[in-house]
């Protein structure tokens, strides 16, 4: 059986696993790559997670961002 594997784009809202210590759950994917870059939507802040990582600390996609097709 084939898992599928997430995938996170730019503009993503994304749920952590974790509730950071501002007291919000949701990040914003700000930048995609090798490591990726999200901000918190409560307070701002910014963190770099390596994408192997990120998979792990994610709970779930609040939002899916618009793709152009
Ligand atoms: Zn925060």
């Amino acid at each position: 059986m084939i898992k599928e594997i997430p995938r996170y784009n730019l503009g993503d809202i994304l749920e952590f696993k974790k509730t950071h210590p501002c007291g919000g759950k949701a990040w914003k994917v700000i930048r995609t790559g090798v490591d990726f870059k999200v901000e918190c939507t409560t307070c701002g802040r910014v963190v770099m997670i390596p994408r192997i990582d990120l998979r792990k600390k994610v709970k779930k996609v609040l939002e899916r961002a618009e793709i152009p097709e």
